[in-house]
């Protein structure tokens, strides 16, 4: 009876956690090794910020494993003999496996950056659990608050906090000349507007040396002071890969089958994957996108037929939450503003949420 060995409850294993009666009629003993609760990304901003109650997006992952027949470990992977096929846990348990799959999400990369410990960091997404005690923290005068970073997660949050009555500026710090870089032109300025609009301070062409707990340093000696901070920079997978020697800062390399490209036994998915053929951003649709066909590749396996490959659509639907029912949807060069992406958005988070729920 092969043992199949899910590490992390990322959006792809919550897939086949949920249908792993179709693993177990197959022949496969399935375990799950993760933290008890996974925290969804598309209502992040807002439950961090206190738009939505703290566990708006969270999945007990015990529970939906409890429910679909799969052997629950809590906890993390620690280490991995991938010539013995042993994962070792964060309590020290020693798993053995015929087939592992790799599903752990990805960090919030600072390179060149000094960093204080102290700083918020927007993934692992539990970094933003203390958000709203610190800005509680700063009594009534009310917290001064830099994000670091002006992609999507920078923009939702800096965006979120401006509309807080307890936060009375927020600066939003980027080391290139745009914020929104990768949005639509149209959208981006209707998104600049927005945060003029609402007080947020924009540096640009900011390149920040030192995020400390109360100023940050930019490259040209600029500083800026704060309450709180929140680094918001671009996504890497995380550096356990590494030391697991499964990969490096891009990723566990994937074939196309979403295979190790060494190794037929190992699969990732997920923003810790780098999947060879194409970069994919690091967004969550591509997890759960991956979903089926890593539930496909297993039971095709087990009956030696030829395995599916992942084929990544060339765009993505993608609404930002803006805060005060504000969104911005993105669809390639189309974009629209407003109340009914959010009231979009909100309907499928809510749909995708409760499917693991139920
Ligand atoms: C603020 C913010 C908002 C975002 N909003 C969106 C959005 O609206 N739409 C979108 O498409 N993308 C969004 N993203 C990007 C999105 O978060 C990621 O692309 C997505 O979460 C990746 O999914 P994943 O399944 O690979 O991993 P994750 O969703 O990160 O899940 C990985 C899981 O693995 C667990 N884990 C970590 N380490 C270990 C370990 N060693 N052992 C076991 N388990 C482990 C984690 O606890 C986590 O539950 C946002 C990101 C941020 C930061």
């Amino acid at each position: 009876m092969p043992v199949l060995l899910l590490v992390g409850a990322g959006h792809a294993h919550l897939y086949v956690v949920k249908r792993a009666g179709e693993l177990a009629a197959a022949g496969y003993r399935v375990y799950l090794l993760a933290p008890r609760f996974f925290d969804y990304s598309g209502v992040a901003s807002a439950t961090a910020a206190g738009a939505l109650a703290s566990d708006a997006g969270q999945i007990d992952v015990r529970a939906l494993a409890g429910v679909s027949g799969v052997e629950f470990h809590e906890g993390t992977l620690e280490s991995l003999d991938p010539e013995a096929r042993i994962a070792v846990t964060s309590d020290g348990d020693h798993l053995s496996y015929d087939v592992l799959s790799i599903n752990i999400g990805s960090v919030v990369a600072p390179a060149g950056m000094h960093v204080d410990p102290v700083v918020l960091r927007v993934k692992p997404l539990s970094g933003l659990a203390d958000l709203d005690a610190r800005l509680r923290a700063s009594g009534q005068q009310g917290a001064t608050v830099t994000v670091v970073g002006g992609g999507a997660s920078g923009l939702e949050l800096a965006a979120h906090l401006s509309v807080r009555s307890d936060v009375v500026q927020v600066r939003l710090v980027e080391a290139g000349t745009l914020i929104g870089a990768d949005l639509p032109e149209g959208a981006r300025k209707r998104i600049v507007r927005l945060l003029a609009a609402r007080g947020v301070a924009v540096h640009t062409g900011c390149v920040v040396r030192d995020l400390g707990e109360r100023q940050l340093v930019c490259d040209d000696d600029t500083e800026i002071s704060h309450d709180v901070a929140l680094l918001a920079v671009g996504l890497t997978a995380p550096p356990l890969l590494v030391e697991l020697g499964l990969g490096d800062g891009r990723g566990v390399p994937v074939r196309a089958t979403l295979q190790h490209v060494d190794r037929d036994d190992i699969y990732a998915v997920g923003d810790c994957a780098r999947f060879l053929p194409g970069p994919l951003p690091r967004i969550g649709v591509h997890g759960v996108r991956q979903g089926p066909v890593l539930l496909r590749s297993l039971l095709m396996r087990v009956r030696g037929e030829p395995l599916p490959v992942y084929e990544p659509q060339r765009r993505a639907l993608s609404i930002l939450d803006l805060g005060d029912g504000a969104g911005l949807a993105v669809w390639g060069p189309r974009w629209w503003y407003g109340a009914g992406p959010l009231r979009l958005k909100r309907y499928i988070d809510r749909r995708w949420l409760r499917t693991y729920r139920e």
